[in-house]
């Protein structure tokens, strides 16, 4: 199934803590259906520092922890606003993707 969501893409979190965030979209996990969203999500971890291996220093790091692909909206590049996605085949085969707002497509 092509991919609603995809990297670089701006996107409305809809659900949990951080419902009404908007962020790009860092990372996306295929597998899990999963995205990760700059500052969305943020969880902190306390890492120890390594004596050896790649250098890794200790306290608390924070990071961005991966939600649900359904908790969140893409943010149509041509309308600005949070919608849903549809998917269209051109002519030539391409498959674009496709403001339901503005019906826009885009790759
Ligand atoms: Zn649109």
């Amino acid at each position: 199934m092509a991919a609603k969501i995809k990297r670089k893409d701006k996107v409305l979190v809809i659900a949990g803590e951080d419902r009404g965030v908007q962020g790009e979209v860092l990372r996306v996990l295929r597998k899990e259906d999963r995205v990760v969203v700059a500052g969305v999500n943020i969880v902190k971890k306390h890492q120890r520092p390594r004596p050896t291996g790649r250098s890794q220093v200790g306290g608390i790091i924070e990071f961005e922890a991966p939600i649900h692909i359904s908790n969140v909206m893409l943010i149509c590049p041509k309308c600005n606003q949070p919608t849903r996605v549809g998917f269209v085949v051109e002519a030539g085969g391409r498959k674009l993707r496709q403001c339901k707002r503005c019906k826009a497509t885009f790759v």
